[in-house]
């Protein structure tokens, strides 16, 4: 993600939505431009994005913003998110 800016206009744009995963229990998912209100000219940074996991509680969430719907199904197969989401 070096050098481009992870904002909710990003995750509208790409369409591939927002890979968040737990740090608590590891718990994927990978959240819709909807669900997390996405929309263009929405310039809310996403590591401002208050993710609470729905398994464990836990509020320590990795998020990156998936370049594409391969690339978060990629995600969810359990590629590292780095690696998900590289260009
Ligand atoms: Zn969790």
């Amino acid at each position: 993600m070096n050098g481009r800016i992870a904002n909710l206009h990003t995750v509208f744009v790409l369409d591939g939505g927002l890979c968040v995963r737990c740090n608590g229990c590891g718990k994927r998912n990978v959240l819709t431009a909807q669900q997390v209100g996405a929309h263009m000219g929405n310039m809310t940074q996403v590591r401002d994005l208050r993710l609470v996991c729905s398994a464990c509680g836990s509020r320590d969430i990795d998020r990156c913003v998936a370049p594409s719907r391969d690339a978060a199904a990629r995600f969810m197969d359990g590629v590292d998110i780095q690696s998900a989401v590289a260009v």
